[in-house]
C-alpha cells in the first residue's frame, strides 16, 4: 500500500511541468528601451502550468532608482522579478506603480515592502475592497504558486501628472474603461509607454469590471501620445499603433455585437454562438474570452435596450 501510493506521488510530480514543480516563474527582463525592461507573461488564462504569470511588468532604471511598473501575481513573483531587477540594476527599488487593482497587476507588491506603493486613488480603493477575495481566488486557480501571498494595499496615492524621477520625465495618466482606474506610465525622457490592460496586443481583452464608452476615449487619448514602444497589459509590445487598433478594433466589434443581439431580443446563450471575425482568430483566448465578455456585459445592454424600447 504504501509503496502504491508512492509510486503515484512520483508520478504526479514526474507529470508536472519542472517550472511548476520548482515553481520557478522563469522571468527575464528584456531590454525594451533606454533603461526599460520588461517581463513578457503568456497569453494564457490563469492556470496551475503558468502559476499565474499571464502578465507584462516592468521596470525603469533611474539614477535615484528603480520605478517598477506592476508586481506580477503572487508574492512569489514579486520575489522572482525583484531578483531578476537586481541583476540589471544595483539601486534600490525607489517606487512601485500599480497600473490598477487587478490580481495579476499587484499581487506580488508585498515582496518589494518597504518601498513605496503607488496607485490612483480608484485603484487603492479597489484593491482594499477586493484584493483578498482576488487573492484566494488565484489561490484556487494557481495553488502553491500563491503560498504566502497577501494583498498588499499601495500607501501612496498617485497624482495624475508628470514627476522627474532621476533623469526620467515620467507622466501618470488617469484614465478608465478597463476598469473603473486605470493608470497609463509614460517616460517621456525614453519614448516608453506602460498602457497596463488599455491595451491587449494578440490576447484577446477582459471585461470584468470593463466600461467600453470610457475605454474608447482611453484609448483615443494613449493613440495621440508620441510614443516608441508601446507595452501593453498583455502581449508583446509594439512601436506603432498596432496594438491600440487591435483592441479598439475587438473593443468595437463586441459592443456592437452585444447592442445588435439585444436588439434583435437574443439571449445570453444565443449571443455566445455569434461567429467570431476571422480577422479576430489569431487572438488567444477569444472563444472563451468573448463567452465571459457576454456573460459580463449583456445584461447592461440588455437593460439599456429594454428601457429604451419602453
Ligand atoms: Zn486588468
Amino acid at each position: 500500500m504504501k509503496k502504491a501510493i508512492s509510486i503515484l506521488a512520483l508520478s504526479i510530480l514526474v507529470s508536472l511541468p519542472v517550472s511548476a514543480a520548482k515553481y520557478d516563474y522563469g522571468l527575464e527582463a528584456k531590454k525594451i528601451g533606454v533603461d526599460t525592461y520588461l517581463f513578457l507573461g503568456k497569453k494564457e488564462d490563469f492556470s496551475f502550468q503558468n502559476g499565474g504569470n499571464i502578465v507584462n511588468t516592468g521596470f525603469i532604471v533611474t539614477s535615484s532608482g528603480v520605478v517598477v511598473i506592476d508586481t506580477g501575481s503572487s508574492k512569489r513573483y514579486g520575489e522572482q522579478m525583484l531578483a531578476e531587477i537586481r541583476k540589471q540594476a544595483d539601486k534600490p527599488v525607489y517606487k512601485v506603480i500599480n497600473t490598477h487593482h487587478h490580481p495579476d497587476h499587484f499581487l506580488g507588491n508585498q515582496s518589494f515592502k518597504p518601498a513605496p506603493i503607488a496607485a490612483l486613488k480608484g485603484t487603492v480603493k479597489d484593491i482594499k475592497s477586493s484584493g483578498e477575495m482576488f487573492s484566494e481566488n488565484l489561490y484556487r486557480m494557481t495553488g502553491d504558486w500563491m503560498r504566502g501571498t497577501e494583498a498588499v494595499v499601495p500607501d501612496v496615492t498617485l497624482q495624475p501628472g508628470a514627476e522627474e524621477i532621476g533623469g526620467h520625465q515620467i507622466e501618470y495618466i488617469e484614465l478608465s474603461g478597463h476598469t473603473g482606474s486605470d493608470l497609463a506610465v509614460f517616460d517621456r525622457t525614453t519614448g516608453v509607454l506602460f498602457a497596463g490592460d488599455l491595451v491587449f496586443y494578440n490576447r484577446t481583452l477582459t471585461t470584468p469590471h470593463a466600461i467600453p464608452e470610457k475605454w474608447f476615449v482611453a484609448l483615443d487619448r494613449l493613440s495621440k501620445l508620441p510614443f516608441k514602444v508601446l507595452v501593453p497589459g498583455h502581449g508583446e509590445p509594439v512601436t506603432d499603433l498596432s496594438a491600440i487598433e487591435q483592441t479598439r478594433d475587438y473593443l468595437r466589434w463586441l459592443v456592437e455585437t452585444l447592442d445588435s443581439a439585444a436588439n434583435k431580443g437574443q439571449s445570453m446563450n444565443e449571443v455566445m454562438q455569434e461567429k467570431i471575425p476571422a480577422r479576430f482568430a489569431n487572438l488567444a483566448l477569444v472563444k472563451s474570452e468573448f463567452n465571459r465578455s457576454v456573460v459580463h456585459l449583456f445584461p447592461a445592454v440588455e437593460k439599456k435596450t429594454l428601457h429604451r424600447a419602453n
